[in-house]
């Protein structure tokens, strides 16, 4: 069996008496945890990423940065590149569609929102671009891993290519697992740990509008601020969600309450036949206001993706194994808590393992642990709430939002800045 140069011994030079993490998963949460712990400046960092590339599609779907990831990412030097790549969304706005009369009403609004919009694939790429080369491995699957007898180091077995029958050994002081929410290192330590279904499903599409500028004027008549602001729509039993991209895009969902889909594997996205983009077209004609039924009708091929998340776990450490990202919390959108969780995990053991050194690694990972644990499972827990809210899962009789009857209280309970930890620095 072979073995990587992360498993030298530990003798001679500066570098080599650092500590050795390895990071399964090279998608947002791992990329961040390569920056934050280099900065940390007392590891060295591999990156096992099993995918052959994870570009994603250029013209991939949308996220939202809110403004404490925003300074984590200036933290690493970051901060000018996404800014370049981002837009801003100053507001979030909720409002309620009257599906007779086909207007809105206005429910409540933040103007202190403070995110940037920006494509996964961008995040991604700078990300991954600004790392220095060599640290990031793709094609390389975690397989398996072991402690050292003696408890202080870990190995990790790693195909390479797909092929299991060609693996080498890694051997590092710790691994942070990043591999997203079916982390197959969660399963090993919480076995039995089941996704649970929301209730709805997400359409899904961007629309490029830079040969069709009358769909953006006709958006822009009725979300005025599109371009800076993150609106909520909210209909019978269903509601959406619409803000802009760089490059002219225009990034739509819109839940939609039904029974779990059947679904192949391990993915949450169905690729739908042209009848039922047909049924949902007619759909979007009962639910929206023109332009937005006009909007998700323009988009090209729109998917469908099903929605899960995971009980907080009770515990983000299993010794020298620290989950991160999705693998630590899987949650819900309606927070946009999924690549700022994960950027702020990275923040939080970043710092935690600069403050505590090289030779307290257990010391610093318990703070990783105490600091995040509470502030993710609830974060968890309101998006959530927040998406039975919002499709109107938590009255009876179910199916919708009472915004007609609903009091200040009520609607200020649908904005994301009622969740506990909302915009909080690590
Ligand atoms: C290709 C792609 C496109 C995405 N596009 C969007 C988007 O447009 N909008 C949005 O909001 N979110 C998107 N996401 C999800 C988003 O990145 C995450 O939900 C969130 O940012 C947290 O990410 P994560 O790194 O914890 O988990 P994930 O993004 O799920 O990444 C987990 C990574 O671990 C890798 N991995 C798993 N097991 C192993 C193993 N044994 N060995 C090595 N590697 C392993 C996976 O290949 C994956 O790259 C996308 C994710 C991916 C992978």
């Amino acid at each position: 069996m072979e073995r990587d140069s992360m498993d030298s011994p530990r003798r001679g030079g500066r570098s080599e008496q650092k500590l050795r993490a390895i990071i399964v998963g090279g998608s947002i949460a791992g990329l961040s945890c390569a920056h934050a712990l280099l900065k940390s400046g007392v590891c060295r960092v591999m990156v096992l990423e099993k995918a052959r590339a994870l570009t994603g599609s250029s013209h991939g779907a949308g996220l939202g940065v809110d403004a404490a990831a925003c300074e984590a990412l200036e933290d690493w030097g970051l901060r000018d590149k996404l800014f370049l790549k981002s837009k801003p969304l100053d507001r979030e706005e909720n409002r309620a569609i009257d599906t007779e009369r086909k207007v809105f009403i206005t429910l409540a609004s933040d103007a202190e929102y403070r995110h940037r919009a920006a494509q996964w694939s961008e995040l991604h790429r700078i990300l991954r671009d600004s790392l220095p080369p060599g640290i990031v491995h793709f094609d390389h699957e975690a397989i398996s891993f072991e402690e050292n007898a003696d408890g202080r180091g870990i190995k990790v077995t790693v195909a390479e290519g797909g092929n299991t029958q060609s693996v080498k050994e890694v051997e590092g002081d710790f691994i942070v697992a990043a591999d997203g929410s079916m982390s197959r290192t969660r399963q090993y330590y919480v076995p039995g740990d089941k996704r649970r279904y929301a209730g709805y499903c997400a359409w899904r599409g961007v629309f490029d509008y830079t040969n069709e500028p009358e769909i953006h004027e006709s958006i822009r008549s009725i979300y005025p601020d599109i371009g800076h602001c993150l609106y909520f729509d909210i209909s019978r039993g269903t509601h959406a969600v619409l803000y802009e991209l760089p490059g002219k895009r225009l990034n739509w969902l819109w839940y939609v309450n039904q029974p779990e889909p059947v679904l192949k594997g391990n993915s949450v996205t169905v690729h739908p036949d042209e009848d039922v983009i047909a049924r949902m077209h007619e759909a979007a004609d009962r639910s929206w206001v023109p332009a937005l039924a006009q909007l998700i009708k323009a988009t090209p091929q729109p998917f469908i993706n099903a929605i899960f998340d995971r009980n907080p776990l009770k515990q983000l450490v299993f010794k020298r194994v620290v989950l991160v990202g999705e693998a630590a919390h899987p949650t819900t959108p309606h927070g946009l808590r999924s690549t700022n969780m994960s950027i702020l995990d990275a923040q939080s053991l970043g710092k935690s393992l600069a403050k505590w050194g090289r030779d307290n690694l257990d010391s610093a990972l318990g703070e990783y642990e105490m600091r995040r644990l509470n502030a993710t499972s609830q974060q968890l827990l309101f998006s959530r709430h927040l998406g039975s809210l919002k499709q109107g899962l938590l009255f009876e009789p179910k199916g919708s939002f009472p915004w007609h009857t609903a009091d200040e209280g009520m609607v200020e309970g649908l904005l994301q800045r009622n969740m506990n930890f909302f915009q909080w620095r690590c």
